[in-house]
């Protein structure tokens, strides 16, 4: 049996893979601590996946404009590309974009290429549409970006409050821990806030379906409600924060009343909620894409944060604000500096930080600022402005809002280099493909939303000529004249390169360090158990929780309030919002989860749900097929008549792209609205019209 990880949540589950030519078993490693044996339906379809049947759809080798050509020539190629963008137009020309699917290994290699190398910060990745929020609020409250707390967390709380996550479906391991937890522990109270009635709803004593988008106001209110029932912890609050004085000022006017009157909820929902939160001091706050998929997400994050600084709940056991990644690698990606906003290793562009990785990866250049975001990276390419773009195991022309912006802009992109398994929507536009080698083929490391580090084990062999990608982006980045800084010949030189930079001149000033992992071996990388950073030489084991001694990681070691402003949205008479998100048994553009007929079969069409009263006002009836459209372009799907969505509100799958129908991508009527901090997408409100097809 191989243990390895499973590429799919942000949960990060173990499993043990048996392996035997084409036969493929997989189970659950009991002895992962993310998971400990257990795994969801995706989990445990994955030997489908990686069948003949799915091999038959894979790239097996390179090629230019659609000839086949080598490794050589195509990495001759996308190097001359690069060398003649820069030359012509500027360091700016050129672009990655990356994934959350990619492991730490290659998120490592692409970004010191680009910010190192290449010397522009233009190189970000899907996690931007998934957490980028979250990670912004955190870095604002804590100085960086340090998850505070741990799966097991969530079994010795006493209040579990779930915001905007639907973990039944998303994390469906972390929810069946839950369950576990509510079962063993009679003090367990959840409490769900989420605008639609959801299958974790199954899980909650107390649903909150407030107004979407007015989570803020919501975590305003309790915050103003603990002040004044006095259940705020005043020596934590002068002893190790800052900010509290204006916060408590920003939330004087949100009494019971005005909140119930923006959120939509009823003053006794509202007091069940506060006084639950006011008198459990052990109490997680569970946030996920229903809080970070806003245009003020990063405000909405720090609202929360703010109600566990005022009480002191962090830190401890059964207490903290713990948001949860989507995907498998985001956090490995954040360690690595892959969103354009970070430079390397939790470092900044601060001149000490800039000056300290140039140094350290001994580089001609580093990139002093900020690169584009997601959304303004594929914008400026629309504009003419990017050059080059390498896109690597992810599918933009679907999953990014504005789908159809996008894929324009992808069109009128000279050269544009896609790394992926199979052909899908942004293959079409690829110059230059590369084959990359999939789960089960790769090695490397994943980080999960815990802060966990787990080995993805390669047990098959590579298909074709597929190549793991951060072998792909040495090669280029040797051919620019780097081969003494991009010697590597194995993934754990990479890692062991990754963990030295967390610990260059760190001292314990940042909070991502695994200075202890830089001495593995070879063979103690393939042996490497999962665990959890900071791994430093005081703490070899790993770290379960974060801020236990109340240091944080700003300068002066306390964290900070945030006063953010309150936010509310609405759709004009006659059109509705539209929240979209997953389906249990699909897993983004069902690149892998689509070539499993067990997975597929309870939602075969794009669909959307209206609430029946709605459906009646419009004389629509259950699954016949409708259009929901605004100027930036069009879905058509099938109506699912429910009343788990409110009134005004719709719901839609994000999963179907154009191979499956021209009009079934649901990103194509989600406007490119983005938070003003993070960059992220609104992607849980967009204003749509729904008409009968
Ligand atoms: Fe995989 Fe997530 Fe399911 Fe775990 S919960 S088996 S990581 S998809």
């Amino acid at each position: 049996m191989q243990a390895t990880t499973c590429p799919y949540c942000g949960v990060g589950c173990g499993v043990a893979v048996q392996s035997e030519s084409d036969a493929v078993q997989v189970q659950a490693d009991a002895q992962h601590p993310a998971n400990l044996g257990r795994l969801c339906s995706k989990g445990s379809a994955l030997a489908a996946t990686v069948s003949e049947a799915g091999e038959a759809a894979r790239i097996l080798h390179p090629s230019i404009d659609g000839k086949q050509v080598d490794w050589t020539q195509a990495t001759d190629h996308i190097a001359a590309s690069i060398r003649s963008a820069i030359d012509e137009h500027g360091v700016d020309s050129v672009a990655f974009y990356l994934s959350g699917q990619l492991l730490t290994e290659d998120y490592y290699v692409a970004n010191k290429l680009m910010k190192g190398f290449i010397g522009t910060a233009n190189v970000d990745t899907n996690s931007r549409l998934c957490m980028s929020s979250a990670v912004a609020a955190y870095q604002r409250a804590f100085g960086a970006d340090a998850v505070p707390c741990c799966y097991e967390d969530l079994e010795c709380t006493d209040l579990l409050v779930l915001i905007g996550s639907n973990a039944a479906w998303t994390h469906p391991v972390l929810y069946q821990r839950m369950v576990q937890a509510k079962q063993s522990n009679p003090n367990l109270r959840v409490v769900l806030i989420d605008p639609r009635r959801t299958i974790s709803n199954d899980l909650a004593d107390l649903h909150l379906p407030l107004k979407p988008s007015s989570d803020g106001i919501l975590f305003k209110g309790l915050l103003r409600h603990l002040i004044a029932h006095d259940v705020v912890d005043r020596a934590f609050i002068a002893g190790h924060t800052d900010g509290f004085a204006e916060a408590e000022r920003s939330v004087a006017s949100w009494d019971i009343d005005r909140v119930a009157e923006h959120t939509d909820l009823s003053r006794d929902q509202l007091t069940q909620f506060y006084d639950w939160f006011a008198t459990t001091p052990k109490a997680i706050s569970f946030y996920s894409q229903g809080i970070n998929q806003s245009a003020t997400g990063t405000d909405k994050c720090n609202d929360i944060i703010n109600c566990h600084l005022a009480t002191g709940r962090i830190g401890q056991p059964g207490a903290g604000p713990f948001s949860i990644t989507g995907q498998p690698n985001a956090m490995g990606g954040r360690e690595v500096g892959g969103l354009a906003s970070q430079l390397a290793a939790h470092m900044g562009f601060t001149e000490p930080e800039t000056d300290r990785v140039q140094r350290f990866w001994n580089a001609p250049t580093v990139a002093k600022q900020p690169g584009l975001k997601a959304v303004d990276l594929f914008d400026a390419m629309h504009r003419g402005d990017i050059k080059v773009v390498w896109i690597l195991a992810t599918n933009p022309a679907v999953s990014l809002p504005d789908s159809e912006h996008v894929r324009a802009a992808l069109a009128k992109c000279p050269t544009v280099i896609v790394s992926d398994l199979t052909a899908n929507d942004t293959t079409e536009y690829a110059n230059v493909l590369l084959p990359a080698l999939g789960w089960g083929e790769k090695d490397g490391t994943v980080t999960n939303s815990e802060r966990r580090i787990s080995r993805q084990r390669a047990f098959r062999p590579a298909p074709g000529e597929a190549k793991s990608d951060w072998w792909s982006l040495t090669q280029v980045a040797q051919k620019l004249g780097y081969e003494n800084q991009f010697p590597y010949t194995s993934a754990h030189e990479v890692f062991v390169e990754h963990a030295r930079l967390s610990g260059f001149e760190n001292n314990g000033k940042r909070a991502f360090d695994i200075s202890a992992l830089s001495t593995l071996t070879g063979k103690g990388y393939d042996s490497l158990k999962p665990v959890q950073w900071p791994v430093t030489h005081a703490r070899p084991k790993g770290t379960a929780r974060l801020f236990t001694n109340h240091q944080f990681f700003t300068a002066t070691q306390r964290a900070q309030f945030i006063a953010a402003p309150p936010h509310i949205i609405a759709a004009p008479d006659g059109m509705f919002l539209l929240n979209t998100g997953r389906l249990r048994d699909q897993w983004h553009t069902m690149t892998r989860t689509g070539q499993v007929a067990s997975l597929c079969g309870h939602d075969e069409l794009p669909f959307v749900e209206m609430h029946p009263d709605d459906a009646a006002d419009q004389g629509l009836s259950q699954h016949q097929f409708v259009q929901v459209q605004n100027h930036h372009g069009r879905f058509i799907g099938r109506l699912n008549v429910v009343d788990s969505v409110q009134r005004g509100q719709l719901f839609a799958p994000i999963h179907w792209t154009q191979q499956f129908a021209q009009s079934a991508i649901i990103n194509s009527v989600v406007a490119p609205v983005v938070d003003a901090v993070s960059g992220q997408p609104q992607s849980k409100a967009a204003v749509v019209s729904l008409q009968r097809f």
